[in-house]
Parts: structure tokens; sequence; C-alpha cells
């Protein structure tokens, strides 16, 4: 099977907490290759656009200013079916539902705070990647 790519965040509160290498090593240990990553501030509106989806959800001003709390890391990957091998490694949303060995199950503090994004769809991992990353920004 061919290599796909997914689109991941790891959020401001794993890099508060200086847990970017520890999320990156179970994405590594998962099957994905980093092929991309950058580390920034998220601005308010980038924030908002990203999770346009969820605007009219009660969560999503609280989502926004999580997001935009600290610095994120923000990450192409790549491997075997990539986003279905992402959602597995990262977990349930909410860590209380997470099974053991998963991100959130370990790291996660909470469900807002779950310490990781990670694409829903092939469609989807195209469309984030996109809003963060110009095509000479993965270098594979
Ligand atoms: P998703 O687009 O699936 O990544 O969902 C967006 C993010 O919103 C999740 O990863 C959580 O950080 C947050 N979120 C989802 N549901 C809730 C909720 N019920 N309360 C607070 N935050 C939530």
């Amino acid at each position: 099977m061919a290599a796909t790519r997914t689109f991941s965040i790891i959020k401001p509160d794993a890099t508060r907490r200086n847990l970017t290498g520890a999320v990156t090593r179970m994405l590594e240990e998962a099957g994905l290759r980093v092929v991309a990553s950058k580390r920034i501030l998220m601005s308010r509106e980038q924030a908002e656009g990203f999770y346009g989806v969820h605007r009219e959800r009660p969560f999503f001003n609280d989502l926004v200013t999580f997001m935009t709390s600290g610095p994120v890391v923000v990450q192409v990957l790549e491997g075997e079916n990539a986003v279905q091998r992402n959602r597995d490694v990262m977990g349930a949303t909410n860590p209380e539902n997470a099974e053991p060995g998963t991100i959130r199950k370990e790291l996660a503090e909470s469900i807002e705070a779950n310490s990781v994004h990670g694409s829903d769809s092939e469609e989807n991992a195209r469309i984030e990647i996109d809003f963060f990353f110009k095509p000479e920004e993965i270098v594979g």
C-alpha cells in the first residue's frame, strides 16, 4: 500500500509541558514519518479559520482561546494509511475514553487540552496541510 499523508498539531498543553518529543516519538513508533514540522503561535484568525466547522459549537470560543494560548507544532505525517494510523495512536477525543497506550490516554489533560489534533479524512488532511504548509516546506 502506498504511503499517504495526514496533518497533525501538537497542542499548547503538550508544548507547555515540554512533551513535543514525547508526542513525536509516539507518532514515529506508530509508523508515521514527520515529513514537515514547524513550531508556531497561531493567531486568533488562523485558529478560527482552522476550526471553522465548529463555529456554532458551544466550545468554539474556548477552543480558539486554548489553541492560541501557547505554541503549537504543526506537522505533516506520512505512512501507510496515515489518517487512520494517526487517529489510532491519538486515541479518543476525550482522554477518559482513550485506550491505554494512546497519546491522549498517556499524556492529555482534558477533552479540550487533549494534546494532539489529527485529520479525520484524507480530503480534510489535504485541506489542513494546505492551510499551514507551502509545498516546498514538505521535505520528506
Ligand atoms: P476535532 O475537529 O475533532 O479535532 O475537534 C476539535 C477539538 O475541539 C477537539 O480535539 C477538542 O480539543 C475540542 N473539543 C471537542 N469536543 C469538545 C467538547 N465537548 N468540549 C470542549 N472541547 C471539545
